[in-house]
């Protein structure tokens, strides 16, 4: 069966280069970072304007296992939110095992 792309559906890391009016604009974030935690792999803070203007992001991979979303480490939820935790993006949705 053919998987469609999780839908980031808001942001509001604002200050990442792919964030625009609180949405996302890259194809595809990759979530968890080296810690066991949901972080937003792709967050980047740069001087270039990252991404497509007309693209709304999507959950491309996530490591995170220990998510109930989490399948073969692929999100298996609709949608999920990025948001602050503790000075770094993180997906919001994150539900623990
Ligand atoms: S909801 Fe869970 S599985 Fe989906 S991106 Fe967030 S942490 Fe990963």
């Amino acid at each position: 069966m053919t998987k469609v792309m999780t839908t980031i559906t808001e942001c509001d890391v604002t200050d990442c280069a792919y964030n625009k009016h609180n949405s996302c604009h890259t194809l595809a974030i990759t979530v968890g970072g080296p810690e066991a935690c949901p972080s937003c792999d792709t967050y980047v803070v740069s001087k270039e304007t990252g991404g497509i203007p007309d693209t709304r992001g999507g959950v491309g991979a996530c490591k995170v296992a220990s998510c109930t979303h989490n399948e073969s480490l692929e999100c298996s939820a609709s949608r999920v939110t990025i948001g602050w935790h503790e000075g770094h993006a993180d997906c919001k949705t994150f539900h623990s095992r």
